[in-house]
């Protein structure tokens, strides 16, 4: 199974994601994910990256475009995968129809996670991630029993230096300027499926099961 998930900074992409690639053992390939593992090993992919992220804005497709294409040509996709937080663009999404054309394949499933605007910038600003598993909290709506400390393997939660409020806003303003039309382009292939994100994050999980099964 091929998808990908789409929606604004703070739908509950990476949350979801988290539950699909569990229960349908696929590999997870989060582009955000990616950069800042880079940024942490300190490589230039990672520093060019930062100066785009740090500031809320899309790295350029030429760099995206390349670090996708070479995930793609692993092994372990054989058998599917789940993309967060890419394609972002037109161009990516064009860029990954063509490498995916080439390998024979193409994408099965696009779910669309509809969030109301006004959530987003509180959701991101209180989200919360472990150092070591990488698990998605909130400090309100999806705390962790112990305040800092993650559940499931009790490393420890940090803010991501991105989900301010100022950088938080302007990446809402890139996904409505740059991201929003792919849904469009996607219903031209009739296999996009919105889902109601401002539900609890299991309703929101049973409705995405529901669409893949
Ligand atoms: P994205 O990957 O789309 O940016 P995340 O999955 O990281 O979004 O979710 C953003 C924040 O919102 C996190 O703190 C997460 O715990 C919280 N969150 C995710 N889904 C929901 C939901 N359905 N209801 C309330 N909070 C949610
Ligand atoms: P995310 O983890 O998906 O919230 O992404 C964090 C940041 O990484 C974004 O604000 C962008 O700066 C960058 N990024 C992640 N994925 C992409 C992409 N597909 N295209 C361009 N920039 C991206």
């Amino acid at each position: 199974m091929r998808l990908i998930l789409l929606g604004p900074p703070g739908a509950g992409k990476g949350t979801q994601a988290a539950n699909i690639v569990t229960k349908y053992n696929l590999p997870h390939i989060s582009t955000g994910d990616i950069f800042r593992a880079n940024i942490k090993q300190g490589t230039e992919l990672g520093t060019r990256a930062k100066a785009y992220m740090d500031k809320g804005e899309l790295v350029p497709d030429s760099l995206v475009v390349e670090l996708v294409e070479d995930r793609l040509s692993k092994d372990d996709t054989q058998v599917g995968f789940m993309l967060d937080g890419f394609p972002r663009t037109i161009y990516q999404a064009e860029a990954l129809d063509a490498v995916l054309g080439n390998m024979g394949t193409s994408i099965d499933h696009v779910i669309n996670i509809v969030v109301d605007p006004t959530v987003l910038v509180e959701r991101a600003v209180g989200r919360r991630i472990c150092k070591n598993c990488g698990a998605t909290y909130h400090v309100s709506f999806n705390p962790p029993a112990e305040e800092g400390v993650c559940d499931k393997c009790s490393g420890e939660l940090y803010q991501r230096s991105d989900d301010n409020e100022e950088t938080v806003s302007n990446r809402i303003s890139v996904y409505t300027n740059e991201t929003a039309p792919l849904v469009e382009y996607y219903e031209k292939s009739g296999k996009i499926r919105t889902i109601d994100g401002l539900q609890d994050i299991d309703k929101v999980f049973s409705d995405i099961e529901k669409v893949l099964k």
